[in-house]
């Protein structure tokens, strides 16, 4: 196996077990790619990301959708996948998880916001799209259409899409999601949630969210 895609598997074995240690999905939920030149590597279907290793990665082409490289399944959502990539021509990676924070908040009508820095910073502005049926060119076409323009989407009753140049980028989007569904819940529990109004948005974008954000990623790095 040529070292740079051998590299990019282990990559994804790494983040898709952190994606079960964070609660971001359980059992076969959920499911991560990465973008190399014209092949896609998805997680196959049917399995829980903390039963993968890097060989049962697959590798699809992504304009025709054939598996090019191993033995199982791709992910039922291959063809989301695969519009993500087809859309937006600077990203590598898409991760779809079943973050149950987020989940219970969207699908009670309760919008997730800017409540820290970080959230504008890594993420910015997140859209919720209505249920659709899930594995098919229904969502496939819905998710497009908002991935176009943004990087991350919420699924009523189903989940989250993050798209990102890498996945540690991918990743933290994800998280930082979730959390900020934690951060909404707590402070409904004791109080009036209060969001970050759009002078302070704006404060940290012109603190050069680019700089801030890569800041981040470094220090955590
Ligand atoms: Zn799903």
């Amino acid at each position: 196996m040529d070292k740079e895609i051998k590299k990019l598997k282990q990559e994804l074995v790494k983040y898709g077990r952190k994606i079960i240690e964070k609660g971001l999905a359980v059992g076969p939920g959920g499911n991560i790619s990465v973008r190399k030149g014209n092949t896609v590597y998805l997680s196959p279907s049917g399995y829980s990301f903390d039963e993968l290793t890097e060989n049962d990665y697959v590798g699809v082409d992504l304009k025709t959708g054939k598996i090019t490289e191993g033995s199982l399944k791709p992910t039922c959502e291959v063809s989301m996948h695969l519009g993500c990539y087809l859309t937006r021509e600077d990203i590598s990676v898409v991760i779809h998880t079943h973050p149950p924070l987020v989940i219970g908040l969207i699908s009670a009508g309760v919008k997730i916001r800017a409540m820290f820095p970080d959230f504008v910073a890594l993420v910015g502005e997140v859209p919720v799209i209505d249920y659709v049926i899930p594995a098919g060119e229904e969502i496939r076409k819905a998710v497009t259409k908002v991935i176009k323009r943004y990087d991350a989407v919420l699924l009523r009753n189903h989940g989250l899409v993050v798209v990102g140049s890498n996945l540690k980028e991918a990743f933290y989007r994800s998280e930082i999601i979730e959390d900020a569904a934690r951060i909404l819940i707590v402070s409904r529990i004791f109080g009036k949630p209060r969001f970050l109004n759009k002078r302070e948005i704006e404060g940290i974008k012109n603190l050069k969210a680019e700089d801030y954000r890569k800041m981040l990623i470094k220090k955590t790095s």
